[in-house]
């Protein structure tokens, strides 16, 4: 299981999280709107949650509904 990253990082790119996490798998690019956690990556160590000021980051079986999509656009980021 993965952590992922969702609505509340678009336009905010706070970064606190890339700081925190230990195996270094939160990743974006210039012209994307959030990060992005790389999910064969994240051991699921939880480091990066509570450093999230807008509350963006949950476990992959803990996502709210509203934006269960963000499971499938955090993977897609690292699969081109
Ligand atoms: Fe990194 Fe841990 Fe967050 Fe996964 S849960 S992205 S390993 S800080």
């Amino acid at each position: 299981m993965s952590y992922i990253i969702s609505q509340p990082c678009i336009g905010e790119k706070n970064s606190s999280c890339v700081e925190v996490c230990p195996v270094d798998c939160i990743h974006t690019s210039d012209d994307a709107e959030q990060y992005f956690i790389d999910p064969e990556e994240c051991i699921s160590c939880g480091a990066c949650v509570d450093t999230c000021p807008v509350d963006a980051i949950f476990p992959e079986d803990e996502v709210p509904e509203k934006w269960t999509k963000f499971v499938a656009i955090n993977a897609s980021f690292f699969n081109g």
